[in-house]
């Protein structure tokens, strides 16, 4: 199979969830972020180093996000150390394409159901963890 067919197929099926980034991509640059693009994703971040990044988001209990293609995250520092996790993530949406919408709330949903984390023990966090060795968490930088 073409290898520019697999890339546009897999662009296509996460476009639904790349999307989403649109609205959040555009307030981080707002507040002053910018963009990278990194191999065939699209890093947005706050700040350049973590240091400059404002309190009020450095409180958050995770450094970055990923939305299809598109990765947006406190600070392109924090990007750098958290890219293996978010890459699985990006994985994962181009394998589910616009299910991931729906599977990804499921599995929280379902950690929550038998008492566990709904975030941390999400299943797709949990396989993020596993192949790349690191979580979002910003002590991975701090
Ligand atoms: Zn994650």
């Amino acid at each position: 199979m073409n290898i520019h067919f697999v890339c546009i197929r897999r662009f296509l099926w996460a476009l639904p969830c790349t999307m989403l980034a649109v609205i959040p991509g555009v307030v981080t640059l707002l507040l002053g972020g910018s963009i990278r693009r990194v191999g065939h994703t699209i890093e947005v971040g706050v700040r350049h180093s973590q240091e400059q990044v404002p309190c009020w988001i450095s409180k958050y209990p995770f450094g970055a996000i990923t939305l299809g293609h598109v990765i947006i995250g406190q600070s392109h520092e924090l990007l750098a150390v958290l890219r293996p996790h978010e890459q699985v993530h990006v994985r994962q949406c181009e394998l589910f394409g616009p299910f991931f919408l729906i599977a990804y709330p499921l599995a929280s949903l379902w950690a929550l159901f038998r008492g566990r984390k709904p975030y941390e023990e999400n299943a797709f966090e949990l396989h993020a963890v596993r192949e790349s060795g690191c979580t979002e968490k910003m002590s991975a930088i701090t």
